[in-house]
C-alpha cells in the first residue's frame, strides 16, 4: 500500500525549518510521496505579502532536488479557504487505497481537535507531529497524542531535528536585511528579485504617518499599545523638559522594533550586522533588543545619532545619560499601559524631577532582578552609581 503525506501551510515564505522537517518525516515514515500544499489565504491589510503564485513558486524552489517532496497546488487552485477533510478526500481519490499521513507542526497538532470534521479526519489519516522547539513542547505533544489515541486516532510524535524559526520571524528578519540563513538560496534570491516582505522598501526618513504602520507590522501585536504609549509619553516629557520632540517621538516608536525576535534571533541579527558581543549580552540575549533596535534604527530607518543612542540605552540605562536617553528610559517605564506598584509615583516624578524618576526606575529594576534572582547588567549598575556619585 502506498504511503502519501500531506504537509499544509501558508509557506509565506517557505523556510529551512519546513523543508528540513519534511525531508525527515518522509524518511522516517517511509512515505512514497509527501505533498507540500500551500493554503489559500488573503493577505492582511497593509501587509506587503507574497501572492499565492509567489508562495507556490518559492515552495517549488525550496523543494528542488528533494526526490520525495512534491508541491501541490490543490488548495491554491480553489482560490478560497479549504477544509483539510475535503483536501484529504481529493488526495484519497488521486491515490486510491493509499495510507494518508497528515504532518503538523506542534502549533497545528495542538489545535487539531478544533478543526472542522476532526473526528472523521482522525479515523481516515495518521497524524504525525513535528517538533518546533517551543517551551514545554514535549509534554504538550505527549498529552495531546494520548487524547487523540484514546479517541481512536493514530498520532505519531516525530523526533525531528528542531529549527526554531517561523515564517513570521523570517519576514521580520528580511525587513531588517537579515534572514538569509533560514532560506534556501534560490528562495532568498526570488524574494529579493520580487522585492517581497519589505526587501525592496526604503524606510529611511519616513514621516511619522508612514513610519507607524511599518513599525506596527514588525511588532508582536500585543506590544503595539505599549510602543505607541511610549512614543506619546516621550513627546510629553520632551515638551516638559525642552528636548527635541521629533527625536523623542521617533526614538519612542522605534525603541522596541526588534523586540519580537527571541534571544537566538537577536544573536542572528548581531551576526548579520557583524556585531561582536560582550559576555553579558551573549549570556542574556533577551536584553539585546536595545542594541539590535538601535542598529536597525540606524541602518534601516536612517535615524540620527541622538535617536540611535536613546534606543540603545533604553533597557539597561548607562552612566551619564543625556536628556533624550533619560526621557526614553523613563517613558518606556511609565507609559499609560504600564501597571505595577510604584508606577504612579514614577509618573508624578517624571514631570517634576526627571533625574529622580530615572534613579527610581533603575532602583526598581535592580530590586526586581534581585527578587527574581536575575543578573543585573553592568550598564545598570554603572548608571545608578553615576547618579549616586553625581547627585545635585
Ligand atoms: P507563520 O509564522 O506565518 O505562522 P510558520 O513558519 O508557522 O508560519 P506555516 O507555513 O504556517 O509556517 O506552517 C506550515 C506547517 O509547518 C505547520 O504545520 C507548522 O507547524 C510547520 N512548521 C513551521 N515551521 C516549522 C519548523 N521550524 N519546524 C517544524 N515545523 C514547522
Amino acid at each position: 500500500m502506498k504511503k502519501i503525506g500531506i504537509f499544509g501551510g501558508s509557506f509565506n515564505p517557505p523556510h529551512v525549518g519546513h523543508i528540513q522537517s519534511a525531508v525527515y518525516a518522509a524518511e522516517q515514515l517511509g512515505l512514497d510521496r509527501l505533498l507540500l500544499m500551500p493554503t489559500w489565504q488573503t493577505p492582511g491589510k497593509n501587509m506587503p505579502d507574497a501572492s499565492p503564485e509567489q508562495r507556490l513558486a518559492m515552495l517549488r524552489l525550496a523543494v528542488r532536488g528533494q526526490e520525495k517532496l512534491t508541491v501541490s497546488d490543490l488548495e491554491l487552485r480553489q482560490e478560497q479557504e479549504c477544509y483539510t477533510c475535503d483536501t484529504v478526500r481529493t488526495v484519497q481519490a488521486q491515490y486510491p487505497g493509499a495510507e494518508i499521513y497528515l504532518l503538523l507542526g506542534t502549533d497545528m497538532f495542538l489545535k487539531f481537535r478544533q478543526w472542522r470534521h476532526a473526528p472523521e479526519l482522525l479515523r481516515t489519516v495518521t497524524l504525525a507531529a513535528l517538533r518546533r522547539g517551543d517551551k514545554k513542547e514535549t509534554s504538550a505533544l505527549e498529552g495531546e497524542a494520548k487524547i487523540l489515541t484514546e479517541r481512536g486516532g493514530k498520532a505519531l510524535l516525530l523526533d525531528n531535528p528542531v529549527l526554531p524559526i517561523s515564517s513570521t520571524q523570517v519576514r521580520r528578519l528580511l525587513a531588517f536585511q537579515a534572514g538569509a540563513d533560514f532560506l534556501n538560496p534560490g528562495v532568498y534570491e526570488f524574494i529579493r528579485q520580487e522585492k517581497l516582505y519589505d526587501t525592496g522598501a526604503r524606510f529611511v526618513n519616513l514621516p511619522m504617518a508612514q513610519l507607524e504602520p511599518v513599525v506596527v507590522r514588525l511588532l508582536n501585536p500585543n506590544r503595539v499599545n505599549h510602543v505607541l504609549g511610549c512614543r506619546d509619553t516621550a513627546v510629553a516629557l520632551a515638551k516638559k523638559w525642552g528636548a527635541d520632540e521629533v527625536d523623542a517621538a521617533r526614538a519612542g516608536i522605534l525603541h522596541d522594533i526588534t523586540k519580537a525576535l527571541d534571544g537566538p534571533l537577536q544573536l542572528t541579527l548581531c551576526r548579520a550586522y557583524g556585531r561582536i558581543l560582550d559576555d553579558f549580552s551573549r549570556k542574556y540575549p533577551k536584553t539585546l533588543h536595545a542594541l539590535t533596535g538601535s542598529l536597525v534604527a540606524e541602518r534601516i530607518f536612517g535615524e540620527n545619532k541622538a535617536v540611535v543612542s536613546a534606543i540603545e540605552s533604553h533597557t539597561t540605562g548607562k552612566a551619564n545619560m543625556n536628556l533624550l536617553e533619560t526621557i526614553i528610559y523613563v517613558a518606556d517605564y511609565m507609559e499609560p499601559n504600564r501597571d505595577f506598584p510604584g508606577v504612579e509615583k514614577l509618573r508624578a516624578l517624571a514631570f517634576t524631577d526627571l533625574r529622580a524618576a530615572l534613579k527610581l526606575g533603575l532602583e526598581m529594576t535592580l530590586d526586581h532582578l534581585k527578587e527574581q534572582g536575575g543578573e543585573v547588567s553592568p550598564a545598570s549598575r554603572e548608571a545608578l552609581a553615576y547618579l549616586n556619585a553625581n547627585s545635585i
